[in-house]
């Protein structure tokens, strides 16, 4: 089923240089780009993009460093493409993330985890049109 989902690179990973090999991954594990931009989130939208966290302890935290520097914000395509990025991206913990996976060679902890991913179609749904208009998605 082709599908589409959300993927973010976070702060931490933008920051340290990371967007071209965590492009690389996603594009030579079988998915396609078809929007993508970069955007320093206040932290109004940053609370409003994880509202279904609002009342985890780690909330003002999350929030916090998800507009602390620009992240890039992507919509993904493919066959699977939900549980494709997930399994690319690895567990939330990098602590707890596969050998190989995103989280495992780029997140630092289970806050600055390196990248984002819907996990739902519910969840895409929601979380693409966030961010992007129909006229900024190609394919
Ligand atoms: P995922 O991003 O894997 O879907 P969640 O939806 O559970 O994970 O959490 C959203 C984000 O909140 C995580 O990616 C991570 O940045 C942060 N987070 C999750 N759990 C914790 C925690 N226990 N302490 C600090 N930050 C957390
Ligand atoms: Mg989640």
């Amino acid at each position: 089923m082709n599908q589409s989902t959300l993927g973010i690179v976070k702060p931490d990973a933008v920051k340290a240089g990371s967007l071209g090999a965590i492009l690389e991954r996603l594009e030579s594990g079988g998915l396609t780009v078809v929007g993508l931009k970069m955007i320093h989130l206040t932290g109004e939208m940053a609370q409003g993009f994880y509202r279904v966290h609002r009342n985890r302890p780690f909330f003002d935290s999350l929030t916090g460093f998800m507009s602390e520097g620009p992240c890039v914000v992507m919509v993904l395509q493919g066959e699977n493409a939900i549980e494709r990025w997930r399994d690319l991206m690895g567990a939330t913990d990098p602590a707890q993330a596969g050998e190989g996976t995103i989280r495992k060679d780029f997140g630092q902890n289970i806050e600055r985890n390196a990248v984002h991913g819907s996990d739902s179609p519910e969840s895409a749904n929601i979380e693409i049109p966030y961010f992007f208009n129909a006229l900024e998605l190609a394919g």
